[in-house]
């Protein structure tokens, strides 16, 4: 009989290096991890056992793996288009930059396309490489239609969302819609029983129809909070005698009632207004999100969002319009890493409070206990970065990513 490597308490994996997790920073500190799951995480000196593996140091900063609510694609990879290839690489490319927890958001399309979209993100989460799907549309108002397709835009159907939901096979974990539509209330009603949670945007509704309808929204089954769409844009903008959305989902947020999303890449949103939401609201209340697109990690081009063509300069995505000239901001190019590293050295927001906001609190407004933090019992999903907090390496589940 042969001794076993270690003893049976010893972990598969001791990472080293600075620990970042929600509210908390251990300077020297090592994470333990045995098969799928972290089994201890605590400072270099107060590690159990002797009889651990050597500690690996990877990168100098340990960080837990990010969850991103919001992304259509990357890698030239694009979900709404439904071609299971494409949605992989899209999904393996922020998998290597560190997201490990990665929503597929579709966008405003007919039928049949919602379907298929549907249907190829539905195996994805299936097989591991999603978790879960975004509807972003098609109950939006055409007024804030942004970068999609204001003429597929409709009001709430209850049997269409029934099928829309069968179609993502349980997998469909939020859907925005715009509170001011009729039928938006039933909407509501049907998302919160089925444990998807209601997100708020492409939205023109008034102050106080917004309000009711968020506070509505908070009893989901899934989150017990509402969510907000990438607050800001697409929605009514802030006027102090029309303070429409905006005021009711920082309202919300402040009273733990609502999650709002922020495209904090310096070009969907400025530094400073980044900067007041968190002043306000804090992290627990706030998801940091790409709303990425095929272009993220491919280079200047044109490239495709559902049926609409987006032209990207300087990595800034622009819908052309009806004359072929760039119009409306149509999703970002950042990964997840890259816009908590844009947040901490551009806008000033502390490592932590972004690394809650790019993991915690995604994770809990998921439903996803086991994620989202670095402590024992959570999925062992660890991204390891440099002082410029580049990732160096990525564990999902315990397994290591390999850059491709
Ligand atoms: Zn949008
Ligand atoms: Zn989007």
């Amino acid at each position: 009989m042969t001794e076993p490597r270690h003893p049976p308490d010893a972990p598969d994996l001791v990472l080293r290096g600075r620990v970042v997790t929600a509210g908390t920073v251990v300077p020297d500190g090592l994470i333990a991890i045995s098969g799928q799951r972290i089994v201890w995480v605590g400072r270099m000196d107060a590690a159990p056992s002797r009889a651990w593996p050597t500690p690996q140091t990877v990168g100098t900063t340990l960080l837990p793996g990010l969850i991103d609510l919001h992304c259509h694609g990357g890698a030239g990879g694009s979900f709404p288009d439904g071609d299971a290839e494409g949605s992989h690489r899209a999904a393996r490319h922020h998998l290597v930059h560190g997201t490990t927890g990665l929503v597929a958001s579709l966008v405003t399309a007919g039928e049949p396309d919602l379907i298929t979209a549907l249907t190829a993100s539905a195996d994805l989460v299936d097989d591991g490489s999603l978790a879960g799907i975004h509807l972003e549309g098609p109950f939006l108002a055409p007024a804030r239609c942004g970068a999609q397709d204001a003429s597929s835009m409709r009001a709430p159907d209850a049997r269409l969302l029934d099928r829309l939901l069968e179609a993502g096979r349980g997998h469909v974990v939020s859907m925005t819609y715009a509170a001011e539509l009729t039928g938006a209330e039933a909407l509501v009603t049907q998302l919160n029983a089925r444990g998807v949670v209601p997100s708020l945007g492409h939205t023109d509704a008034d102050v106080a129809t917004a309000s009711a309808s968020l506070s509505h929204a908070s009893g989901n089954a899934r989150a017990g909070r509402a969510s907000v769409t990438h607050l800001f844009n697409g929605m009514r903008p802030f006027h102090h005698r029309d303070p429409g959305p905006v005021a009711a989902a920082l309202t919300a947020a402040i009273r733990g009632e609502a999650v709002l999303e922020l495209v904090a890449d310096g070009v969907h949103l400025t530094d400073a207004t980044v900067a007041m939401v968190f002043e306000l609201v804090g992290p627990s209340a706030v998801a940091l999100v790409t709303d990425a697109v095929s272009a993220a990690g491919r280079p200047d081009g044109r490239y495709r969002l559902g049926a609409r063509t987006v032209i990207v300069t300087g990595a800034v995505a622009r819908l052309l319009d009806d004359a072929g000239a760039p119009g409306a901001l149509a999703g970002g190019t950042m990964r997840l890493i890259d816009v908590v590293r844009r947040c901490v050295h551009v806008t000033g927001v502390d490592l932590t409070v972004a690394v809650e906001a790019a993991s915690t609190t995604p994770a809990r407004l998921l439903g996803l206990h086991d994620r989202g933090a670095l402590a024992a019992g959570s999925r062992a999903d660890v991204v390891a970065v440099n002082d410029d907090l580049v990732p160096v390496a990525v564990w999902s589940a315990g397994r290591r990513v390999l850059a491709d």
